[in-house]
């Protein structure tokens, strides 16, 4: 049974035959299963990293502490030291333990961590700056895909370097200008049924925009971010540019929502630029978040609807160490079906609340994508009328499938070094080595009928 919490208005359902269908046909255009998403991921590191709790605890903290490694030396003693503290180690770790008992053991098992995570990290993030990015985002566009660029860099800690955040966003804003002002034009991709899309979208964090964003005082994290992302709202509107703000951690959620429909409410971007916020389903009080977006849309007419970019949400494994930690109930969902209907309900309401809003639909999970596109079309709206978003790595082969059968896809395209990619990576690795994750289950060969079912 759906948790009560999950969304009761009325909205428009669409027959599972018409999900199956649809989903069956997008299954359909992917290339064979041979090629599946996860490879991107090392099989190695996937495997390890799916087959113990400690185990994975203790890559979450060695990975945390790489980007303060001096050396391979000091990057093996480090990986050695937490591995230590996982009990039943499987052999290839076994082995990792004895060469890190000597420095020339050390030092090889360091490089091969680096080697193993610069691997990884070239299929995740493309490239290191944005000008390094521009071939990967034309030839994108050029097969049909729209973008998203992100730069890496969470968490900052002191004002100068979000003060750097800032200014490569400013520069990145440019740089995404000149990159799409030669390409060919993309119909599909530039404009829906309420009006023309930018081509140039640049997603940010709040977070990286100011050291002072904690739960014990909203208010002031809000105040000193606002002067920088009002200054990127400014840029993006001269540019043109869509400017999309991405949701973290639970405990700045309110801070975060507050700020960017208070900036957006200003005179000054009434009519631009285009910009966009992040609802995350699996938190159980996601609905009444959704409800609070759709009114602001409503009574907030702009010259760009609001786009809303629904996402079941990256930080399930922190909200609930963080929750068992303080004894609070957690603020997600537990159940991961709970988490995948209330995305459905999500989608319904957020598409039937049209044209108040834009909606993006970002997931890799076949049945909520074919669930949306088939809710979409049981409300009489074309398919270019809702965008789906896959990540650069894990959606490579669903985001042509999508585009090859007309449908509007962005592809969310991380940049940054090795470094500020690492909780990236993290969390990438975590959240698909889980079991219960979509592209998990797919890779293990489960049949596509169960893989569709209604959760
Ligand atoms: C373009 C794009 C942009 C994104 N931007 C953001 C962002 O700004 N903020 C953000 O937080 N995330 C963001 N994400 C990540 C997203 O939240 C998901 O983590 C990711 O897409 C996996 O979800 P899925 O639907 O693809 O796969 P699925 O396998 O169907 O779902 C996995 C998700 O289910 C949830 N889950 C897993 N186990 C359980 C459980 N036991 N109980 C309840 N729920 C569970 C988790 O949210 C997990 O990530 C983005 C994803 C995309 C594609």
């Amino acid at each position: 049974m759906a948790p009560a919490s999950i969304v009761a208005a009325v909205t428009t359902t669409a027959p599972e035959t018409e999900i199956l269908a649809v989903g069956r046909e997008i299954a359909a255009a992917l290339p064979s299963a041979s090629r599946n998403p996860l490879k991107a991921l090392d099989d190695k590191a996937m495997d390890l990293a799916s087959q113990d709790v400690e185990l994975r605890a203790a890559l979450f903290r060695f990975v945390d502490v790489v980007p303060a490694c001096r050396s391979l030396d000091d990057l093996a003693r480090h990986l050695t030291g937490f591995l230590d503290e996982v009990p039943d180690r499987p052999p290839p770790l076994q082995v990792a333990m004895r060469m890190g008992g000597t420095r020339a053991g050390r030092t090889a098992l360091g490089a091969a961590a680096a080697a193993g995570v610069k691997h990884m990290a070239h299929r995740f993030i493309v490239g290191e700056t944005p000008r390094d990015a521009t071939g990967v985002l034309e030839e994108l566009w050029r097969e049909g895909v729209a973008t998203s660029v992100d730069l890496l860099g969470e968490a900052t800690v002191t004002s100068a370097e979000a003060d750097r955040y800032a200014a490569r966003c400013r520069d990145a804003l440019e740089g995404l200008v000149a990159v799409y002002r030669g390409l060919p034009e993309r119909p599909l991709l530039e404009r829906d049924g309420p009006g023309p899309i930018p081509r140039e979208n640049l997603s940010v964090k709040v977070s990286a925009l100011t050291p002072l964003l904690r739960p014990d005082a909203p208010e002031l994290g809000k105040r000193d971010a606002a002067g920088r992302l009002r200054d990127l709202l400014r840029r993006a509107r001269d540019l043109g540019a869509h400017l999309h703000i991405d949701m973290e951690s639970f405990d700045s959620r309110e801070a975060v929502t507050d700020l960017v429909l208070e900036l957006l409410e200003e005179d000054e971007f009434r009519d631009a630029p285009s910009a966009g916020v992040v609802l995350q389903a699996y938190l159980r009080d996601s609905p009444e978040l959704c409800e609070r977006m759709v009114a602001w849309a409503q009574a907030t007419p702009r010259g760009f609807p609001l786009t809303v970019r629904l996402v079941k949400g990256a930080y399930w494994d922190h909200e609930i160490v963080e929750a068992r930690q303080h004894g609070w109930e957690s603020p997600v969902f537990e159940v991961k079906a709970d988490s995948d209907r209330n995305f459905e309900a999500l989608t319904r309401r957020l598409l039937g609340a049209r044209p108040a809003v834009r909606v993006a639909i970002a997931s890799h999970n076949l049945r909520s994508i074919a669930h949306a596109i088939a809710v979409n079309r049981a409300l009489g709206a074309p398919d270019g009328d809702v965008e789906l978003q896959v990540l650069r790595g894990l959606g490579d082969d669903l985001q042509h499938a999508l585009a090859a059968r007309g449908h509007r896809v962005r592809t969310y395209c991380p940049v940054g070094d090795l470094v500020a990619g690492m909780a990236y990576l993290v969390r990438r690795l975590l959240e698909n080595t889980s079991n219960e994750s979509f592209l998990h289950e797919q890779a293990s060969g489960r049949p596509l009928e169960e893989l569709l079912a209604a959760p």
